[in-house]
């Protein structure tokens, strides 16, 4: 019916919070990530849909940036309505168009495909669920209740014909607060599709809503961890970094980028978690723009690529195998940058040292040696 793009707004304008956090609520995180980030993924993820765009508050492109990366966003306005147009206004010639809360982070899939299959037949598809519990009339003292049969729960994302919904923006009176974009629908006469919801699909609003939602969605993550392993030789005239940390001593180590035998292997591990190869592959020794470049970025991106699959990082231990600098005096200081690298607390970086007992090239001080087990949690 609709040709065009199909294109997910999610609004994410809100500044306060009921959630007891002075964090807008939709950059609060659920399983290590925030919830705006669950939801950009879950529909950046669908095949069905070609674009995400974010509505954000004034103000909150920093925060933005600091969940999720550089990705497209607008600026909203006071209301939600006034978001949501904020939005419609940017999308162009997209033809359908999803319009999600940021307040629910998981969006199953298989309510996309409902709501996009039933908008074949009309200009407005939304998600429901019934109503379980009694209804009555709020009071000091109990009212009536409230006859439940017939009344259903509403979710999003909303569905909509791109034209229809602009047609219902455009006609609605400024001055009256608009409960959805499927009442809006309504009020200029088009029918609007009912689809099953889902669960995963409830708002998050209340403090008791995030312990809910870390139990919901800890049984769809797994557990793995992947080892990395590094060397570098000791030569004089370079600079030693180690751990992102510049240690004063007579040698440093020699390499294509500053040789940071620490983060090279906690990289190659984080890299091992989601299968992604090695350091090698993403910054290859060939390419000169690595030329004696900091070792912080390697580390950083391998977890950005963690984060980009839905993962969690847990805990990163490291093994440093020298006889000379001593570790000791550096480690908290080591143990600070790493975590600052990764975006972890310290009790989340151990950092050990040894030596080899004079044996072999670490005994000979030669090189130094590193090796590293990262562990994360991955979507099953
Ligand atoms: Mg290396």
């Amino acid at each position: 019916m609709q040709t065009g793009p199909t294109v997910a707004l999610i609004v994410a304008a809100g500044q306060g919070s009921r959630s007891g956090s002075s964090t807008p609520k939709q950059y609060s995180a659920i399983g290590g990530r925030a919830m705006i980030a669950h939801a950009h993924a879950a529909l950046a993820a669908h095949p069905a849909i070609d674009e995400v765009v974010v509505v954000i508050g004034e103000g909150q492109q920093a925060m933005l940036a600091a969940v999720i990366g550089e990705v497209r966003h607008v600026i909203g306005g006071a209301t939600r309505r006034e978001s949501v147009a904020a939005g419609l206004a940017a999308i162009g010639d997209a033809a359908r168009v999803l319009v999600h809360d940021a307040a629910r982070p998981f969006v199953p899939g298989a309510v996309i495909d409902r709501l996009l299959a039933a908008l074949d037949h009309l200009p407005g598809a939304i998600p429901v669920l019934p109503v379980a519990d009694t209804l009555a009339q709020a009071g000091e003292v109990l009212g009536d209740v409230v006859p439940r049969a017939g009344l259903v729960r509403v979710q999003t994302p909303q569905a909509f014909d791109v034209a229809a919904l602009r047609d219902a923006h455009a006609a609605w009176d400024a001055g009256v607060e608009a409960t959805d974009d499927a009442q809006m629908l309504r009020a200029i006469g088009l029918d609007v599709a009912t689809v099953e919801g889902d669960i995963m699909l409830d708002k998050i609003t209340y403090p008791a809503d995030f312990a809910a939602a870390e139990a919901r969605i800890a049984p769809t993550l797994v557990s793995r961890s992947a080892t990395g392993y590094d060397v570098h030789r000791l030569e004089a005239g370079e600079e030693l970094w180690l751990g992102g940390v510049l240690i004063p001593h007579d040698r440093g180590l020699s390499g294509h980028s500053d040789a940071d035998v620490a983060l090279h292997a906690i990289t190659d591990a984080l890299l091992g978690t989601i299968g992604a190869g090695d350091i090698g592959t993403h910054f290859p020794p060939s390419d000169a723009r690595w030329r004696g470049a900091a070792s912080d970025q390697f580390l950083a991106h391998a977890a950005s690529l963690v984060r980009a699959e839905g993962g969690v990082l847990d805990f990163v231990d490291l093994t440093l195998i020298c006889e000379a600098p001593k570790i000791g005096p550096h480690r908290a200081a080591m143990r600070a940058r790493i975590a600052a690298i990764l975006g972890l607390t310290e009790k989340q970086v151990s950092i050990k040292a040894t030596t080899s007992e004079r044996l072999g090239f670490t005994g000979r001080k030669e090189g130094i040696a590193a090796q590293a087990i990262a562990t994360v949690r991955v979507p099953a």
